[in-house]
């Protein structure tokens, strides 16, 4: 472990909340801080969405039909959830208390309705929206994926455009043109956020 990580042994842990217009490298940038950065984890949300091809269940989401993904927000066990480009997506309370009882900080990838209702629930959270340099490079990033039909990657567009207008309910903007420069940047906030004085403890510094 780093140094200077021991005073935050009972510190706050961090709840980061990432929104990003689809194709804008949302799901890279929070993968690669998961494999960099100490104590953070990705949580695994809940989906009506079918799998697309190489994804893991448990490990990309937890995929669920639309009865039992209804009954769980019924019974008040999702966080947040939305429904986003015709499918269900939630946040299960369950993933939140196991990384936070882990001792971890956790990353969500959520779109812009859940992170405002999260907002709402958890004020500390740090929010942080990731943008395209251009609207033509994300049509082109999305073409590239080739996992969605014509009609699905016109919907994320149109959709993109309007979750955009919402960056400023953000506390953090990052342009992912240079993935590199952008990992750095997500990585810098994480950072910085933990050393926010209300999340650190120095009861380290007890005995003195
Ligand atoms: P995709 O189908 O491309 O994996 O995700 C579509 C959108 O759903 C993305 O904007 C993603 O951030 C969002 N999303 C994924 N999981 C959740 C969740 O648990 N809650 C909410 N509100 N949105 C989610």
């Amino acid at each position: 472990m780093a140094g200077g990580e021991a005073e935050r042994v009972d510190g706050q842990r961090l709840l980061i909340v990432v929104s990003a217009p689809s194709g804008a490298g949302k799901t890279s940038l929070c993968e690669w801080v998961v494999r960099t950065v100490p104590n953070v984890v990705h949580s695994v949300s809940h989906t009506t969405r079918p799998p697309r091809r190489h994804e893991v269940e448990g490990r990309d989401y937890f995929f669920v039909d639309e009865a039992r993904f209804r009954a769980m927000a019924e019974s008040g066990e999702f966080a947040e959830w939305a429904e986003v480009h015709g499918h269900l997506y939630g946040t299960s309370r369950a993933q939140l208390a196991e990384h936070f009882g882990a001792g971890n900080d956790i990353i969500l990838d959520i779109d812009t309705q859940g992170a405002a209702l999260l907002r709402k629930s958890f004020p500390d959270a740090v929010s942080v929206f990731i943008v395209p340099p251009s609207w033509a490079l994300l049509e082109a990033r999305l073409r590239r994926r080739h996992t969605d039909a014509e009609a699905d990657i016109r919907r994320r567009l149109a959709r993109g455009r309007e979750e955009v207008k919402q960056y400023n309910q953000y506390q953090y903007v990052i342009v992912n043109e240079d993935f590199a420069r952008a990992a750095g940047e997500l990585q810098a906030v994480i950072l910085a956020e933990r050393r926010r004085s209300f999340r650190v403890s120095l009861e380290f510094l007890s005995g003195c």
